[in-house]
């Protein structure tokens, strides 16, 4: 299968050929279309498996689509990532992807070493996307830099990728407090192998067991 088949807009599909990237993974084969369908999926993936473009890919499709006002008071997607590492490098992916389909979406990074103001800063706009760790969330939430109204009508995409490491940090009462304004609304996707969180935000999620590919 190819990723023409898996109906993605043009402007990514020549962004893909641009990076080098021909076929589809396991992953995203199945975890695309369910994703573009707006179901919350709960995948089981692993690093180097081509996770983080089996949800950034359907989930730009979706910003492209975006028909709603561009007067958003927050995020549409949010992407929560364990690490500072990891919020880099998933930033800097879709950041690439955006450039390579010279799309008008803005991305933002939340990361522990941003002061007040910085945080502030990235926030403001404000971004389509924003990529953070549950904890800078929680701070930006206390410190008023992020108002719990904006994530209530803006997200629409809740993402918690390496979501078992996400709990084994102790980030569970950050989360608990960023969950409690997520709409109903909101589509999320859950990678990893985490039962506990399925309770906490997914509503009758698709759990996709595949075979383990990659390092
Ligand atoms: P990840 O599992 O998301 O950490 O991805 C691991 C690496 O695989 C990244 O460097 C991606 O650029 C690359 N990658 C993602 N999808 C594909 C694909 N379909 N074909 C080849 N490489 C890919």
């Amino acid at each position: 299968q190819s990723f023409e088949e898996l109906s993605l807009d043009p402007r990514l599909l020549r962004a893909l050929i641009k990076k080098g990237i021909e076929k589809p993974t396991p992953i995203q084969r199945v975890a695309i279309p369910l994703i573009l369908e707006g179901k919350d999926v709960v995948a089981r993936a692993k690093t180097g498996s081509g996770k983080t473009f089996a949800y950034l890919l359907p989930l730009l499709q979706k910003l492209f689509s975006d028909s709603s006002p561009n007067n958003r008071l927050g995020p549409a997607a949010l992407v929560l990532v364990p690490t500072r590492e990891l919020c880099h490098q998933v930033y800097s992916e879709v950041t690439s992807i955006i450039e390579l389909c010279r799309a008008q979406l803005k991305v933002a990074q939340l990361t522990s070493t941003m002061s007040t103001i910085e945080m502030k800063q990235a926030l403001s706009g404000p971004a389509d996307i924003l990529v953070s760790t549950p904890a800078c969330v929680h701070t930006c939430l206390k410190a008023g830099a992020l108002q719990p109204k904006a994530i209530q009508e803006s997200l629409s995409m809740l993402v918690l990728d390496e979501a078992d490491l996400l709990l084994s940090y102790g980030y569970e009462d950050d989360l608990r407090s960023l969950t409690a304004h997520v709409p109903r609304r909101c589509q999320c996707l859950l990678i990893a192998d985490v039962e506990k969180l399925k309770k906490l935000i997914l509503h009758n999620p698709y759990i996709l067991t595949l075979p383990e590919v990659g390092g």
